[in-house]
């Protein structure tokens, strides 16, 4: 189910690269396994998927030690400060800051682990109240205060979009994620690259190709639905 759920995602993601006349290289696909069993992420894994995302510390943890170690993880989920140290050894890049305070708290711990960690500034797109992540005008100011802090690289901004039935209604959102960091990469600020933009979940990730992903976060459409009870 898992393999064939993979499949079918794999012929979207390639007709909407077709579509924006994208490389599908150019494209990654993370798959979101919060919530699943390790069975689950393991048939991921033996279909040939390498990138999983999580939301919380405590499930990357659990889950690492039971499977194979070239998975890259990506933190995808709002974190604490204080859990930051966990993820030194187990993820490959932190999607989720929002503040300078949370930055400078990587920053440490990277520093400490000897390595440096990849991060994505979180926009909320829309402004929604429910949600996570920066305005757009407070972006270019924290890329400025952060860029200068050892044991981090800032690679680019993530965002995720209202959840909608029409995905077209988050084309603009999309789009305008992609302007900022167009803007924000003509400032060449030292330490500071704009390849990497993280939008597209289950709902809308076709449309986030066309407009520029170069990560999508699909977990529903792979995995189904999630459980939360549990
Ligand atoms: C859960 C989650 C996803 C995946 O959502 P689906 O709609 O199940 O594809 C993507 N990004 C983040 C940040 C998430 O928390």
């Amino acid at each position: 189910m898992i393999a064939e759920n993979i499949h079918s995602v794999e012929t979207r993601i390639q007709a909407a690269c077709d579509r924006a006349g994208r490389s599908r290289s150019d494209v990654t696909l993370i798959c979101v396994t919060k919530t699943m069993p390790v069975e689950d992420l393991q048939e991921a894994y033996d279909a040939g998927q390498r990138s999983f995302g999580e939301n919380r510390v405590q499930e990357i943890n659990d889950k690492f030690p039971q499977l194979p170690s070239d998975i890259q993880w990506h933190m995808i989920g709002h974190l604490q400060r204080n859990k930051v140290k966990y993820l030194m050894d187990k993820a490959v890049m932190i999607h989720s800051v929002d503040s300078a305070s949370l930055a400078a708290a990587i920053s440490k711990e990277a520093v400490k682990a000897g390595r440096v960690m990849d991060i994505l500034l979180e926009v909320n797109a829309a402004g929604e109240e429910s949600k996570f992540g920066l305005g757009y005008g407070d972006v270019l100011p924290l890329v400025k205060e952060i860029s200068t802090l050892p044991g981090i690289h800032i690679c680019g901004l993530m965002t995720v979009a209202p959840y909608t039935d029409d995905p077209e209604t988050n084309r603009i959102f999309f789009k305008k994620l992609r302007e900022l960091s167009v803007d924000i990469d003509r400032q060449s600020i030292d330490n500071v690259s704009m390849n990497i933009l993280s939008m597209g979940m289950t709902g809308d990730f076709e449309v986030a190709i066309e407009e520029g992903a170069t990560h999508i976060r699909v977990g529903t459409a792979i995995f189904g639905k999630r459980n939360y009870a549990i």
